[in-house]
């Protein structure tokens, strides 16, 4: 009894002082934000000042993750924070950059329409747009209709309307498109809000007893395996999720349940059963800000345009339209096609633009454009709110070189036939794939990591952390293992590839799995950012084929006794199929050779760089196959020309239950890091 009373008051204790560190936390944060804000001020009053100062921001995070770590503190965690408040601060500053927006504020209260209930995504999203836009005061109100939103915009009920224009799952919303084409209004700003759906219900309700589940359609769709896990609950679509979740409050049934916003559930006073229950890692919406009249951003904050095009109805007519913009190195950020009601299969294209409507490169380009076309209309400039800037990606910040470009001299080519897919032909240029945000190829070199195997929660999330910290971009880990000996660990299957693909999660790292079998191919798919084709499975070629007919990028070891030769046609036979992301990877080859695993062959990278377009990276573990043999093998392939590295890492190799004579210590990494440095930046090139 009385330990038990010491216990509760020890707990009070330490969440009075929880509560004390939140506030100061807040007053400190406040006390940042009011800096910010001056020098917003002073940017304001001259021209020349930008926005976006990338050296003084990378400077900042540098110093941030370090105090950090010498904190005791995470360095990912914390870097992820300041993310945050770096992003808030520029928002805010902005206001600063614009002298009218920065006379008026606070004048009056401006009034924001949305579509849906209190709580909806989208009165989320409007909420989180107007506290920095505006320093006064915003109501909001929500209409049923996106039509009744633009209506009462027309009626100068509302100042904006705040829309979905699409998503990351379900794409473009079409009646919010159509709406813009006759209305005359213009698109002022946009705001992406990252959907996180739960499933809540009254208090007292059970997961296990829950009878019905209410939510708008497209969140229903959205959370499909999680539904179906549930057997037996009937579904109803409901018009709005918050209006779902306001009429399970009502209902006071505690075996109907609602999916709705965290945020949308509490205002019901309904408690979360389940979190992150949607089909898909990332669920973002973009909204746009609809008003009345154009309002052009400051100059230095930087922006996107939006296009209304129509075109005529002749033999190249998109394309000329659209190398306008390539003429002048204008990057197109979305392309959508909507039917016209009353034309039948004519079309209209939304196209959005990176630029100001008044950068010269852009009006130049508008004016070749519209002599091609039967309209073009500017919908608006606004502040591009899509992007995270890329200096802030990675951790590690590398000096630029002005050394020579690694970039071969064109070479006549025997090992690739000419004409065939994987051939580096005259003009072409080289290809460069995109792994959520990650790219490989280029002038960037990356580095994957991880453990040979997914072993168990605690190790891949720990080796995940330890190989982000280091610099890695990519994770990899194998589930399915192709081991020599059938009595080896064969890998923990599918239990596996969902550690990989929650530990990926935690540490925002894109991850790599090994496939083994055409049947596994789904699950490897569903989980995985790159899918790997290993040495013993290279000429596989019924495997290769069905790889050809997946959307995600293949990284294709080369097989340890093929040529390089049989690489480029194993490569072949997936790009037949249409999937044109292959990045092949030299491991090593069995050779007369015995004091290395495999020997390393460096030759071979630099004619794959002279021959193909395709990105090569090299595996120096498996070549290597002992620790101390890892980091000079790396190197030397950074030094031929390499796109990039899989190495393998483990936070305890003694411990590893497949491969751990050849694991990397974070100790290692470093070392590895720390040689890269100075090769890469003789040759131009970065991290
Ligand atoms: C691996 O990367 O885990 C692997 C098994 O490699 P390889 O196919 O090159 O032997
Ligand atoms: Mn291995």
């Amino acid at each position: 009894m009385k330990r038990e009373a010491e216990d509760t008051e020890e707990l009070e204790d330490a969440r009075t002082e929880i509560d004390r560190v939140d506030t100061e936390l807040l007053r400190m944060l406040a006390e940042r934000m009011e800096l910010v804000r001056k020098v917003g001020e002073v940017k304001g009053r001259s021209a020349e000042a930008a926005l976006l100062d990338p050296e003084r921001e990378r400077s900042i995070l540098a110093k941030w993750t370090k105090t950090a770590e010498a904190a005791g503190l995470s360095g990912h965690f914390a870097g992820r924070i300041l993310r945050e408040i770096l992003a808030h601060s520029r928002r805010t500053q902005e206001a600063h950059l614009d002298p009218d927006r920065a006379a008026g504020a606070g004048a009056r209260t401006l009034r924001v329409g949305y579509q849906g209930e209190p709580g909806a995504y989208s009165e989320l999203a409007a909420a989180k747009l107007f506290a920095t836009r505006n320093s006064g005061t915003t109501e909001r109100e929500g209409f049923r209709t996106f039509a009744a939103t633009i209506d009462a915009l027309h009626q100068e009920r509302i100042d904006y309307a705040l829309l979905p224009i699409e998503n990351s799952i379900a794409g473009g919303i079409a009646d919010v498109n159509r709406l813009l084409v006759d209305s005359g209004l213009m698109i002022v700003d946009e705001e992406v809000w990252e959907v996180e759906h739960v499933l809540a219900a009254l208090p007292g309700a059970e997961l296990a007893a829950i009878a019905r589940v209410r939510s708008h359609a497209a969140a229903l769709a959205q959370c499909g395996v999680f539904l179906r896990r549930l057997r037996d609950v009937v579904v109803e679509p409901w018009f709005d999720t918050a209006g779902a979740a306001e009429s399970v409050a009502r209902a006071g049934d505690t075996r109907i349940a609602a999916i709705a916003s965290e945020e949308a559930a509490a205002a019901h006073g309904l408690v979360v059963l389940e979190r992150n229950i949607a089909d898909e890692d990332r669920n973002v919406t973009r909204f746009i800000l609809i008003g009345r009249e154009e309002e052009l951003p400051p100059r230095s904050v930087p922006a996107k345009t939006s296009l209304l095009v129509l075109l005529d109805h002749s033999e190249g007519a998109l394309a000329r339209c659209l190398a306008a913009f390539e003429h002048e190195s204008i990057n197109l950020t979305r392309i959508e096609s909507r039917p016209q009601p009353r034309t039948p299969w004519q079309y209209l294209f939304f196209i959005d633009v990176e630029g100001h409507r008044l950068d010269e490169s852009l009006e130049r380009a508008l004016a070749k454009a519209r002599s091609g076309c039967n309209l073009l209309r500017v919908l608006g400039t606004y502040p591009m709110r899509t992007k995270q800037p890329a200096h802030l990606d990675v951790g590690v910040s590398l000096p630029e070189g002005d050394g020579p470009p690694s970039e071969p001299a064109p070479v006549a080519c025997t090992v690739t036939p000419a004409g065939s897919l994987t051939a580096m032909q005259e003009g072409r240029t080289r290809t460069i794939i995109d792994v959520g945000g990650v790219r490989i190829g280029g002038d960037r070199f990356t580095l994957i990591s991880g453990p040979c195997a997914v072993e168990s929660r605690e190790q891949i999330l720990e080796a995940a952390g330890m190989v982000r910290k280091r610099g890695a971009v990519m994770l990899r880990g194998g589930a399915f293992k192709p081991r020599s000996s059938p009595y080896s660990f064969q890998g923990l299957g599918h239990e596996g590839l969902a550690l990989l693909r929650e530990a990926g999660r935690a540490f925002e790292l894109p991850v790599v799995t090994e496939v083994l079998r055409i049947e596994d191919i789904p699950a490897v798919v569903a989980a995985a950012d790159v899918v790997q084709v290993g040495a013993r499975n290279m000429q596989n070629f019924a495997l290769l084929r069905e790889l050809g007919r997946i959307s995600r990028p293949v990284l294709l070891k080369r097989g340890m006794s093929s040529t390089v030769k049989e690489l480029l046609m194993a490569a072949e036979y997936i790009m037949a199929g249409g999937n044109q992301q292959v990045i092949l990877c030299e491991r090593g080859i069995r050779t007369f050779e015995t004091s290395t695993r495999n020997t390393l062959d460096l030759g071979a990278v630099a004619v794959l760089k002279a021959c193909t377009h395709l990105p090569v990276i090299v595996d120096p573990s498996h070549a290597a196959g002992v620790r101390h043999l890892v980091v000079p093998l790396a190197l030397a392939a950074a030094a031929v020309g390499a796109d990039g590295l899989i190495v393998e890492a483990h936070p305890h190799p003694e411990e590893a239950l497949c491969d751990k004579e050849q694991a990397l210590t974070g100790e290692d990494l470093d070392r590895l890091v720390r040689g890269l440095v100075p090769i890469l930046a003789s040759q131009g090139r970065t991290m």
